[in-house]
């Protein structure tokens, strides 16, 4: 029972996508998480030797979706995403929705709904393995932006992601740490934000990716995650 995760920078220095091949060791069944652009993915899948099965898509946007067709093309594989988006996302499979339950190889996946950026944003979460991918929902720090839903939608969303268990680590859509740090440490200046920082700033600086970071760390640094009503919740935006 062990899901390995390779994160691949997509879009490097304007966006900053991660795309993340996972894989189940034990039967060798892999899946891009949201496929950005193509050729960073299809280099690393080629680099690491796997031929993905499956993407699974976070929410339509075009720097999540914009590999689809081309890894489609090349792997033949299946894309699964947001039952709401399935007309906006390139070569889409299969919908579906919160609540449902997949098998990556042996490994399972539950599907959280978590409307906010974008209508059916969906996050994808190995409750056995303890991994969340959080797309644009949640950052290392930061929270996306509401695009499409309601500052009410989006509180719901982050509760969610507050509900789950300490111990998960989340893989978020980018790498916006560097923008999200400064403004959490001007507003936090516990032992464990500091840990934080220490941490990020070490990543960043060799390249590599903040993630994963455990939620218990993220609830206690997260500006978002921190406030405890909705109403200063909504005071933000
Ligand atoms: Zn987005
Ligand atoms: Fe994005």
């Amino acid at each position: 029972m062990s899901l390995k995760v390779n994160p691949v920078l997509c879009r490097a220095g304007v966006m900053d996508n991660y795309a993340y091949i996972i894989t189940d060791e034990e039967t060798g069944v892999s899946a891009v998480i949201d496929a950005s652009e193509a050729e960073p993915v299809i280099l690393k899948c080629r680099e690491l030797g796997l031929k993905p099965q499956y993407i699974l898509t976070t929410h339509h946007h075009f720097d999540h979706v914009g590999g689809n067709e081309e890894l489609k093309a090349l792997h033949n594989l299946l894309i699964i995403g947001p039952e709401e988006e399935k007309n906006l996302i390139p070569g889409i499979d299969k919908g579906v929705g919160g609540g449902e339950t997949l098998f990556l190889g042996k490994t399972k996946t539950e599907v959280i709904s978590a409307p906010g950026h974008t209508l059916g944003h969906v996050l994808w979460y190995f409750p056995d393995e303890k991994l969340l991918f959080t797309g644009d929902v949640l950052f290392n720090l930061c929270i996306g932006g509401i695009f499409e839903g309601t500052t009410e939608q989006m509180w719901e969303s982050l509760q969610k992601i507050k509900a789950l268990p300490d111990d998960v680590l989340f893989y978020p859509g980018h790498e916006y740490t560097a923008h999200c740090l400064a403004d959490a440490v001007r507003r936090e200046n516990s032992v464990v934000m500091q840990d934080y920082a220490v941490h990020a700033r070490k990543c960043l600086a060799a390249g590599l990716p903040v993630a994963p970071v455990s939620l218990k760390m993220e609830k206690q640094c997260n500006p978002y995650l921190r406030i405890k009503d909705r109403e200063t919740f909504e005071q933000l935006f």
